[in-house]
């Protein structure tokens, strides 16, 4: 197992940057572990989801994408990497890994949202991206096209900007608020978790919005958002929850 250290692993781990490399039981490929899902399996055969890769003994590392998972499990392989037969299937993992990739993005946002970490909303979050004060955007995945559009239209440079594998109805439940399509990543101390887990998910679900980033569009559009936002019936206005 290759382990390259640079620089105060301590301080490293903390900001999320380990360069820890594993490889995928199903296609082979070596990424960063962050990266990869790890699995262990119970005594009594179950797959289980390691999210924080931190349970001991032998793990099985995944790309996370349904098509590695389905094809390691025709390979067996993680009853190989595990050194013992699996008898969970490839259904009831594909599950518990959506079910447990969903939790952690929701709890992450709801945290973040009763922290006064999170915006919602989209007027809110365009304010809030307009003062320079927001630095991860999230949208839900059934944002509609036109309202995508009006966000990457805010976005220019910066903030990053991310479609979440959540629905609005999920995202609203998550931080107890109404359905709700755009958040607006504000302070520190979600930084690294919550784009974390929300760019994973949408990895696993295996979403791309149907219309990708686009820098010319970027770079040509200056319409004011307030007043698209208007003009299209967005969202009223709500509150920062601080
Ligand atoms: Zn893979």
């Amino acid at each position: 197992m290759a382990r390259h250290r640079k620089g105060s692993g301590k301080r490293r781990k903390a900001l999320g940057l380990t360069d820890v490399w594993r490889t995928c039981v199903a296609c082979r490929k070596r990424h960063v572990a962050t990266e990869l899902l790890r699995f262990v399996r119970s005594e009594s055969g179950q797959l289980g989801l390691d999210l924080s890769r931190t349970l001991p003994g032998r793990g099985a590392w995944l790309c996370a994408s349904q098509s590695c998972l389905t094809h390691g499990f025709n390979r067996k392989a993680f009853s190989r990497a595990l050194e013992g037969a699996v008898l969970s299937d490839v259904v009831e993992t594909q599950e518990m890994i959506t079910r447990i990739l969903k939790d952690a993005v929701k709890s992450q946002m709801g945290l973040a949202f009763r922290a006064g970490q999170l915006l919602a909303g989209r007027e809110t979050v365009f304010t809030g991206v307009k003062s320079g004060e927001v630095s991860f955007l999230i949208c839900a995945h059934d944002l509609s096209e036109r309202s995508v559009q009006e966000v990457q239209k805010s976005v220019k440079e910066k903030p990053v900007f991310s479609c979440t594998g959540l629905l609005q109805a999920e995202i609203g439940h998550a931080i107890g608020r109404g359905v709700t399509g755009v958040l607006g990543l504000v302070g520190d101390d979600f930084q690294q978790s919550l784009p974390h887990a929300s760019n994973l998910l949408q990895k696993w679900m295996g979403w791309s919005h149907p219309i990708e980033m686009d820098s010319e569009l970027l770079a040509t559009v200056g319409a004011d958002m307030s007043s698209s936002l208007q003009a299209n019936g967005g969202e009223s206005p709500q509150q920062r929850s601080v």
